[in-house]
């Protein structure tokens, strides 16, 4: 089977969908599903876009990610620290640690990220947690909840 990329990172029979189905703690970012588990390989590959101005979740959870930067680039929060990330790079974000991506240097951040279908639900900062987090500063000056 092959899923033919169209141009411009979007790809036949494949829709754009939000980022997340609720939520407002993320901004102008979308979602492709590029392969949704078959066989004995129940993993989700999806393709996200963050726009100049855009970031991902802040969030955690038991589940891994294994992200793969397509396109652009931008800068990740990730455990205690905040990382420039470029074209090519890959990220692993292991279970339990914060994570954030952003499309902070002046242009778009597409990557792929892969997932177990059957994942636990992100967790969310709670205020305790924020202010754990902001007392880095340049983690408070990053993050975006
Ligand atoms: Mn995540």
């Amino acid at each position: 089977m092959i899923t033919r990329h169209t141009g411009d990172f979007k790809w036949e029979d494949v829709s754009v969908l939000a980022y997340q189905e609720t939520g407002t703690n993320f901004k102008s970012i979308t979602r492709q599903i590029l392969f949704n588990g078959l066989g004995d390989l129940p993993c989700q590959l999806r393709y996200f876009e963050v726009q100049p101005d855009g970031y991902s979740s802040l969030e955690y959870h038991e589940h891994v990610h294994l992200v793969l930067i397509l396109r652009g680039k931008g800068e990740v929060f990730l455990g205690d620290s905040i990382h420039a990330i470029n074209q090519n790079d890959v990220i692993t974000v292991p279970p339990n640690t914060w994570h954030q991506f952003k499309a902070s240097r002046g242009d778009h951040l597409g990557f792929l990220c892969l997932v177990n279908v059957e994942r636990d639900k992100s967790k969310l900062p709670t205020d305790e947690d924020l202010q754990e987090l902001r007392k880095n500063p340049e983690v408070a000056a990053f993050i975006r909840s």
